[in-house]
């Protein structure tokens, strides 16, 4: 018993003895679990940094060395000061790179030029690019290009073809499109475009603008924007050329009517000189009279030398007044001449005051609508404010905006969408008063000014326009669509300049919009 006993209690130790190894087991591998965790993760961090690290290199190479560097100290654990130094070198150059933002932009110059080069293959296009695409990257400020305007004509001249013949390749697919799109459409927008092309050039740009086209349909829209430069290039140098000439005709007139005066001048001249020739011959002659009279002894050989020298008097008044005669029939002649020549530049200058109030009004209109344009809307907007400003007589402001245009356009096509700005015109003018000044703001936008209105009255106009409006509906091909337009309205304060309250009048536009649209706000 005592030795079942003793077994027993030995058993007893066994099994505690078995618990505790059990136990402390356990807790080992709870830690090293715990470690082990901890390690993968650190192993997954390493990983990942590194694989960011592969990924990210090349893309500039102010970070690239970093790079390399993290990668390099990411062996040491992640814990390493030298790794930290290298993150924190790290940040500092992205927010350097921050700065320099036409780093990229020189990049897609050259991809640009890239593109132009596959395009325009004739030997001289090709030269004149190359040449054109060292001096776009150029590092020098001095040999860059001064403004995207300068590299837009230097381009266009470079590939400017020679005949009708020479149109571009087909496109390739080693460039990017959308940079290309990109970076045409930059120029579009640098470039000053004449009123007349304002249409054309909006619907390149958008075309340009619009994401992911298509090869064939690029091929299209390049053709297009870069005949659309091409015209407005040739535009601009014929205008320039009609400014030349008029320039070098009225120098012609000027100096043609200096030789005239000088002419009429030197006569004046020539005629007091022969003028003070008599006087002096006169009196010479009266002088050895009055000698020969002195010393005469007898009257009969006095009598014969006043006779004489009164003879060489009377012949050199007759002489002279035949000279003059003949003088004053050149200076009349010069005159004529001078006076024709004041009539012709005259009705020149008429001409051109009549040719100038043409492009003044064409330089103010909006050739699709034939409303004021945003030139005018400026021009009137200075007029009111000085109203306001010294009569303190309330000003209005309204910008109407067509809800959904972008859809009427992409539903019916751009065309349709121009009868609706056509057809918007016409209602906004005639649900108008005559005082109210309207015009074409831009795309789908157009103003309207109040003079002597007060916001609320003009809000109360606006919303009875808007539902005139929304009556209309527009016919396409037989079917009506119905067409709203929404507005912002804001009345001007004396402190406001023509930017504040347009900001307002803005903000309040775009409170209609967010409301849901087919509305006005007064701000
Ligand atoms: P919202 O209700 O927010 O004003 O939407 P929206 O579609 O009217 O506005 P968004 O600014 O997106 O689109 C305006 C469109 O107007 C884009 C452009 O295609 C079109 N557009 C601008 N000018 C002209 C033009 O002269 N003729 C035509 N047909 N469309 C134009
Ligand atoms: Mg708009
Ligand atoms: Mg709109």
């Amino acid at each position: 018993m005592s030795l079942f006993n003793k077994a027993a209690d030995q058993d007893k130790w066994k099994e505690k003895y078995l618990d505790l190894l059990d136990e402390q087991e356990q807790s080992e591998v709870s830690s090293r679990r715990s470690e082990e965790t901890y390690k993968e993760k650190e192993d997954l961090l390493c990983k990942t940094i590194v694989r960011l690290t592969i990924a990210t290199t090349g893309l500039d190479p102010l970070l690239d060395p970093h790079l390399v560097g993290i990668r390099d100290q990411l062996k040491n654990g992640i814990n390493s000061q030298a790794l930290k130094d290298e993150l924190e070198k790290f940040t500092n150059s992205v927010a350097q790179i921050k700065h320099t933002p036409h780093q990229n932009g020189s990049a897609e110059t050259d991809l640009l030029f890239d593109f132009l080069l596959q395009q325009y293959t004739t030997e001289t296009q090709q030269n004149a690019l190359k040449i054109l695409k060292k001096k776009a990257g150029a590092v020098a400020e001095a040999t860059k290009f001064e403004t995207p305007n300068q590299l837009f004509i230097a381009i266009l001249d470079a590939i400017e073809p020679d005949d009708d013949t020479s149109a571009p390749n087909i496109i390739t697919n080693h460039i990017d499109i959308g940079i290309v799109s990109r970076q045409l459409l930059l120029l579009l927008e640098a470039i000053e475009i004449p009123s007349i092309f304002d249409q054309q050039a909006q619907i390149a740009k958008q075309l340009l603008a619009a994401p992911n086209q298509t090869t064939t349909a690029f091929e299209t829209i390049l053709d297009k924007s870069f005949k659309l430069l091409i015209k407005i290039k040739q535009h601009n140098q014929s205008e320039q050329q009609d400014i030349d000439k008029f320039l070098s005709h009225i120098t012609e007139q000027l100096a043609a009517l200096d030789v005239s005066v000088m002419g009429a001048s030197t006569a004046a001249i020539e005629s007091a000189e022969n003028r003070s020739k008599l006087d002096q011959s006169v009196s010479e002659q009266m002088e050895e009279l009055k000698l020969s009279s002195t010393n005469a002894t007898k009257l009969e050989p006095l009598k014969g030398i006043i006779n004489n020298r009164l003879a060489t008097i009377a012949k050199e008044i007759q002489e002279h007044t035949q000279k003059e005669a003949v003088q004053r029939q050149k200076t009349q002649q010069q005159l004529d001449d001078l006076v024709d020549k004041i009539k012709d530049m005259e009705s020149e200058s008429s001409d051109l005051k009549s040719k100038l109030k043409i492009a003044n009004t064409q330089a103010l209109r909006d050739t699709l609508t034939g409303l004021p344009n945003r030139n005018a809307y400026n021009e009137r907007l200075e007029i009111e404010l000085a109203r306001l400003k010294r009569y303190n007589s309330p000003l209005s402001l309204i910008i109407w905006d067509i809800d959904h245009f972008k859809a009427i356009n992409d539903s019916y096509g751009h065309k349709a969408g121009d009868k609706v700005l056509l057809l918007m015109a016409k209602q906004l003018s005639e649900h108008s008063r005559a005082t109210d000044f309207i015009s074409r703001f831009g795309g789908e936008e157009f103003t309207m000014l109040l003079p002597n209105t007060d916001g609320q009255s003009a809000l109360l106009l606006a919303n009875q326009l808007r539902q005139a409006i929304e009556k209309t509906g527009f016919n396409a091909g037989g079917t009506s669509v119905a067409i709203t337009i929404s507005c912002g309205v804001t009345e001007f304060t004396l402190n406001d300049t023509d930017e504040s309250a347009f900001e307002r009048a803005d903000q309040a536009l775009y409170q209609a919009k967010d409301q849901g649209r087919n509305r006005c706000c007064l701000l």
